[in-house]
């Protein structure tokens, strides 16, 4: 048996699920309560770190984020403090060279990272790296990204994507109002994990291609990119499961997706 580690993409939705306790959060914690084994690193791609370069986080101390507004003040108080790993770091400049790799000092982790990972290892005790998302690439650079990425599944590091397969926040019903999911949202959503199931990368990576409903609930790039990175670093033929599944606020998905 591989001794790999998962693949994993999660839908982090609102940043208050940081602080509940809801179906998504279980289902976050006991996935990382079942890996086996533990991994010694997590190497997180986030929608909230999306910039003109590719970078990762190289300091051993990143700090925690706070990249929102309007949230209430212990939302703002919560701390995240898993240790950084710049020997990760150095690891994935070189297995993406030589594609030039910043080894970034200021970011740190932000909450599309720390929202869930406070679930996933609550103890905040394995290290963390980010890996930034290039903003002036097309679709197949991250993909391709995330398949020179794979290597580091054998080498005890968990490679976690952090995002929303649909994410439109002009649609989305704030304060916790009950929504029903619109059409838009559901099909898209449902087209995604069609796509994966089948195992179909070229439609996933040309996204826009899947019509008026990938308008809408793509409407800007950075919170479907991080499950490109995660399809790439699927092996072939690995089974794909999905550990959450789930449309928030009417427009967000919530939606898991587990490789091996
Ligand atoms: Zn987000």
């Amino acid at each position: 048996m591989s001794a790999a580690l998962p693949a994993l993409f999660l839908g982090h939705g609102n940043p208050m699920n940081a602080l509940h306790q809801n179906a998504w959060t279980r289902a976050w914690a006991a996935l990382g309560a079942g890996l086996v084994p533990r991994p010694r690193a997590v190497l997180a791609i986030s929608a909230h770190w999306y910039i003109a370069g590719t970078a990762v986080t190289a300091m051993a101390t990143p700090r925690t984020i706070h990249d929102f507004g309007g949230f209430p003040r212990e939302l703002f108080a919560m701390r995240y403090p898993a240790p950084g790993d710049p020997g990760l770091a150095e690891r994935v400049a070189g297995l993406l060279a030589p594609l030039p790799v910043g080894a970034d000092q200021s970011w740190g982790l932000d909450h599309g990272t720390w929202s869930v990972l406070c679930h996933v290892f609550p103890e905040a005790d394995v290290p963390v790296v980010q890996l930034s998302i290039d903003e002036t690439r097309p679709p197949e650079f991250h993909y391709e990204l995330g398949t020179r990425l794979r290597a580091l599944r054998e080498e005890g590091v968990l490679i976690v994507g952090s995002g929303d397969v649909v994410h439109n926040l002009e649609a989305y019903a704030w304060g916790g109002r009950p929504a029903q999911p619109y059409d838009w949202a559901l099909r898209f959503e449902r087209t995604v994990r069609e796509r994966l199931v089948a195992g179909d990368h070229a439609a996933l990576i040309d996204y826009a291609a899947l019509g008026n409903d990938a308008l809408l609930s793509v409407p800007t790039p950075e919170h479907y990119l991080p499950l490109l990175y995660v399809l790439g670093a699927s092996v072939p033929g690995e089974p794909v499961t999905f550990p959450t599944e789930g449309i928030d606020g009417g427009s967000v998905s919530m939606l898991a997706v587990r490789f091996g």
